[in-house]
């Protein structure tokens, strides 16, 4: 019998992430010098950690011949202390993709349905799939999730809804009043999940607050990582914040240990470096500032961004993506997003951008 006879057949139909390839592999495969190759396509903080999560984590590893509290009980007590929530509502995950696919653990089977704007985060949809779940895509509006819409496509088989703000890989963000407005006259039977993962790009004033409507006891759920703004992408560590019995369902379904130690204590001094979070939010905004400067000098048009990465129009998304991989600038093609003339580029360092532009240069010139 073949193997694959036994095989879920959700499974056997079930997309594949391609994840922005490592400097490793690109410099291996061209033949290049990995020190010469600059990523800026998966949006990780090209300052890298704090120096303090990184010295936090030297000293966990010290002791790395003990399980990891499964419970996070230091990161969580950190959490509330800075956020505000009670220690009890929040859930750490291994990255918050892994809280992506708790909920789904929690919510999804085959009967199901998961609304979700399109293009956005490409996780949404595979966990739907995994769990064998129906997908309704709606169409973003001017670059921006139509909120309306997304309402209407909700019907009685309706269990998640996911709005990313910022998303990705569009880099846009919906007003924070209109959000808290949406997610207030959401339906009774629907659980709505607020991807924050670039949160901590905006301006204050600019975010939706969660905490009013999980105070009164909606059915939301915010989702933030420490692979963005503080650096920690290799270490594997996000985290969910919602009423109390929401996340008491999620920490059911998830593995004793799903957060390792090391992780744990670098998140914690993560979130006391304020300051270097702060630098990074601002060299971000100059970073995009820069970029678009020098994209307008080039004629090339832009998705106004306000998170760490922006789309860029190239024509051929896939050719000017190759070309600026042979030239050592890793970049996202966007193709699987519905997006072929674009490519994603993230914020780089003021050497990495300059060096961006000028290889977008030469790689659309014709
Ligand atoms: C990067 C990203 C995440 C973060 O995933 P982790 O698993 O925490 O690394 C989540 N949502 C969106 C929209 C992202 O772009």
């Amino acid at each position: 019998m073949k193997l694959e006879a036994l095989v879920k057949p959700s499974v056997l139909t079930q997309p594949v992430y391609e994840p922005g390839k490592p400097i490793e592999d690109v410099a291996r495969e061209l033949g290049l010098d990995p020190a010469t190759i600059i990523k800026l396509a998966s949006n990780e903080n090209p300052w890298g950690p704090s120096p303090k999560a990184v010295a936090a984590a030297k000293v966990a590893l010290e002791h790395g011949e003990l399980y990891p509290d499964g419970g996070c009980f230091k990161l969580r007590q950190k959490l509330a202390a800075v956020h505000g929530l009670g220690a009890d509502q929040y859930i750490v995950g291994n990255g918050s993709n892994e809280i992506i696919e708790l909920l789904g653990h929690v919510f999804l089977g085959a009967e199901d349905e998961v609304v979700f704007g399109g293009p956005a985060f490409v996780v949404y949809k595979l966990v739907t799939l995994l769990f064998g779940a129906k997908v309704v895509e709606v169409p973003l509006k001017d670059w921006r999730h139509d909120l309306d819409a997304m309402t209407r496509a909700i019907t009685p088989r309706t269990k998640l809804v996911f709005v990313a703000s910022p998303n990705n890989p569009t880099g846009t963000a919906n007003g924070a009043a209109e959000l808290a407005a949406w997610a207030r006259a959401l339906p009774e039977h629907v659980v709505a999940i607020f991807d924050e993962a670039y949160a901590e790009y905006l301006a204050p004033e600019t975010a939706m607050d969660l905490r009013p409507l999980i105070a009164v006891g909606r059915k939301v759920i915010g989702l933030r990582t420490f692979s963005k703004i503080y650096g920690l992408a290799s270490l594997r560590v996000g985290y969910g914040y919602a009423g109390a019995e929401l996340v008491a369902l999620l920490n059911r379904v998830r593995q004793p240990f799903n957060v390792n130690a090391i992780a744990q204590a670098a998140a914690v001094a993560a979130l006391d470096d304020r300051e270097f979070a702060e630098k990074c939010a601002r060299e971000n905004r100059a970073g995009l500032t820069q970029i678009e400067t020098g994209l307008k000098a080039l004629g090339l048009e832009w998705v106004p961004s306000v998170a760490n990465f922006m789309l860029v129009k190239v024509g051929d998304g896939a050719r000017v993506f190759g070309a600026l991989q042979a030239r050592g600038v890793i970049v996202r093609p966007v193709k699987v997003y519905g997006l072929p003339e674009w490519v994603r580029v993230t914020v780089g360092t003021p050497a990495q951008n300059e060096r961006l532009l000028a290889e977008l240069a030469t790689a659309t010139r014709r």
